[in-house]
């Protein structure tokens, strides 16, 4: 008798879904048939960490949390305080009836950008020009290994968005205006997730355990193509243009194994993305067949109708049934459960979408082993801002720039510099300000100023690594030009750009160097040889200034990694970076993408001069 009542109590305990052992479809099928419509919602449902706390995250069964824009803990907060915070947000969700893991999501968008120390990474922009996917893929897996160091599972990583237009703010986080280079980089997915293997099914999300993430192509789709770049716009175009250049980075990412899809703000001709199911239901889920999750962006379920939550049940309705499966609420989750749970009792919404969304999230979370791993421990946190995740990035930074010009003929190269001259002068706003190179999505979301932002080498201090140690190095931020000419220089660099910006903060329809950069580059390159190093996440005004350009480099956002930039610019290494996007000569020639009827380019996409390094390495 005890022997029965044991082996009764036993099975009356062993819950299918939690034994590793039972097939994927089985743990789904099994804890989805324990499931009330409470704890569905709460699985749809992903809330920000300002918000949150282990009492809410149980009481509604809160699926996912996000950071959004740099929302952090505290500041500068270290990989303990993350993986603590995270870790006691998911003892919320682990002591639910049910024990569901939530999943924590952050914009490790060039690295793991808002955590301080973390190792900066260029921006998309500039690994475009590298046109080195397997560089982009170990840029996915120290990004993967520093973004698990403070116990974070999810990115909202790869931008795969074709920006065609360099007026959108968004342009750097776009490889290229060219679909066949933004599909090449969906090899950053095998990287931040790991290899899918061989025999897997095609479509089902893959994320390689604890070392590894899961990804997140965003922003689904056409985002890079609104009506003069014009951020969360309208893209006009028809199916077929649609399909042929923003759609294929998305086949890719889903051959790659890609977890979850984010929803963009823009709409397709006239429709906002967040309400079309004919591209989320009809084209993602069933011609793509992609079986991950599709998750909304922030808010992006309000901005269906004008202005944004104006009938917020109705932008529940809309969103859920063209296919969302996680809305990124992220604040107003009470509203959004009541919403969705009226819809569903009241037939607006059928429970199989419901059970389709939940499906797919308790996959991902299956898929990466967080129901047997949902805390996070400190095994990893020497990976943050490693060594090794700095060397890499270094060399991200050489391989992105793109030499423009070199000389003021080609038999008068000034590039490489020697290390060895008398006095050299560096001047311009971005030599010696870390906060500027990195760009916007570090630390904060729109980016900041200065060195003490966090850690990592500006070009001025790499400039002075690299020269010969007899070698003057002068730093005048904006030296007037009595000043370049009365002192015996041997040659200047100039750095300058543009000042951090995201999303619609970074729209543009004049595209100039903020002053004093162009008066710095006047002053600096009428009294001595220059070279001209932009710092930048698009193409910018520069033909009015290119006579006087003895050298010219395209910089983009370099990250922390400044070193790189010296490396190239002082020999050690040769220049090798192609454009992955046009250089317009005005922007009244804009749109303009390689392969128009139009195009006349300063220069043309796929330009990049090359020098050779002065030894071999
Ligand atoms: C952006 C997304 C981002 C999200 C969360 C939104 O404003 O469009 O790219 O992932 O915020 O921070």
């Amino acid at each position: 008798l005890l022997l029965n009542c044991w082996v009764a109590m036993a099975e009356a305990e062993y819950l299918k879904y939690k034994d590793p052992k039972q097939p994927l479809n089985v743990r789904i099928k099994d804890l989805m048939s324990r499931m009330t419509l409470q704890e569905k919602i709460g699985q749809m449902t992903q809330i920000d960490r300002s918000v949150a706390s282990a009492d809410v995250i149980n009481k509604y069964f809160i699926g996912s949390l996000l950071s959004g824009g740099g929302s952090v803990p505290k500041k500068q907060a270290s990989a303990e305080d993350w993986i603590n915070m995270v870790n006691d947000f998911q003892k919320g969700a682990l002591s639910t009836r049910l024990g569901i893991p939530m999943i924590y999501g952050i914009d490790a968008v060039h690295g793991h950008n808002n955590v301080y120390k973390a190792t900066i990474f260029p921006h998309n922009v500039g690994l475009g020009a590298t046109r080195d996917p397997a560089l982009v893929r170990k840029i996915g897996e120290a990004t993967a290994l520093e973004v698990r160091a403070t116990g974070i599972p999810y990115v909202f990583a790869p931008c795969i968005a074709v920006c065609r237009d360099p007026r959108w703010g968004r342009c750097y986080e776009s490889y290229s205006e060219d679909h066949t280079v933004v599909q090449s980089m969906t090899e950053i997915i095998p990287g931040l997730q790991g290899e899918i293997p061989a025999n897997s099914r095609k479509g089902v999300p893959f994320v390689a355990g604890k070392k590894k993430v899961a990804a997140c192509a965003k922003h689904y789709v056409g985002d890079g193509g609104t009506t003069e770049g014009i951020n969360e716009n309208n893209t006009v175009i028809n199916r077929h243009g649609l399909l042929s250049i923003h759609m294929p980075g998305y086949y890719n990412s889903i051959i790659n194994g890609v977890s979850t899809v984010m929803i963009s703000y823009s709409s397709w001709n006239g429709i906002k993305m967040h309400a079309n199911r004919d591209l989320i239901t009809g084209f993602l889920k069933t011609t793509l067949r992609f079986r991950g999750f599709v998750i909304s962006d922030w808010q992006g379920i309000d901005r269906i109708t004008s202005p944004p939550h104006a009938n917020y049940t109705y932008s529940i309705l809309t969103g859920i049934n063209a296919g969302i499966d996680m809305i990124m609420i992220p604040y107003n989750y009470t509203e959004f459960i009541d919403g969705l749970t009226y819809l569903v009792e009241n037939d607006f919404i059928p429970i199989s979408r419901i059970d389709d969304a939940v499906k797919r999230i308790l996959r991902v979370k299956f898929v990466m082993g967080l129901f047997e791993s949902p805390l996070a421990d400190t095994s990893l946190v020497d990976q943050l801002g490693s060594q090794e995740h700095r060397e890499l990035a270094r060399e991200a930074v050489r391989k992105s720039l793109v030499l423009l010009k070199n000389g003021k003929n080609a038999d008068t190269p000034l590039l490489p510099l020697p290390k060895k001259a008398s006095k050299i002068l560096v001047a311009g706003s971005h030599a010696d300000n870390l906060g500027y190179q990195c760009g916007g999505w570090t630390i904060e979301w729109q980016g900041l100023s200065g060195n003490n932002i966090t850690s990592g080498t500006t070009i001025l201090s790499a400039i002075k690594n690299t020269v010969d140690k007899d070698t003057e190095v002068v730093y005048k931020e904006n030296p007037d030009l009595d000043y370049v000419k009365s002192n015996d220089f041997a040659y200047a660099i100039v750095v300058v750009g543009e000042h951090p910006y995201a999303e619609t903060f970074g729209d543009s329809l004049n595209l100039t160097i903020p002053e004093p950069g162009p008066q710095t580059i006047k002053n600096v390159c009428g009294g001595v040889k220059c070279v001209v190093v932009v710092i930048s996440g698009r193409p910018v005004v520069i033909q009015p200034y290119l006579e006087t350009i003895d050298a010219l480099v395209a910089a983009w956002l370099p990250g922390s990694e400044g070193q790189g930039v010296a490396d190239v610019l002082f020999g050690d290494y040769g220049f090798s970076g192609k454009l992955a996007r046009t250089w317009f000569k005005r922007v009244d020639q804009l749109p303009m993408n390689v392969g128009d009827s139009y195009y006349d380019p300063l220069f043309p996409f796929g330009f990049g001069l090359t020098t050779k390094p002065n030894k071999v390495v």
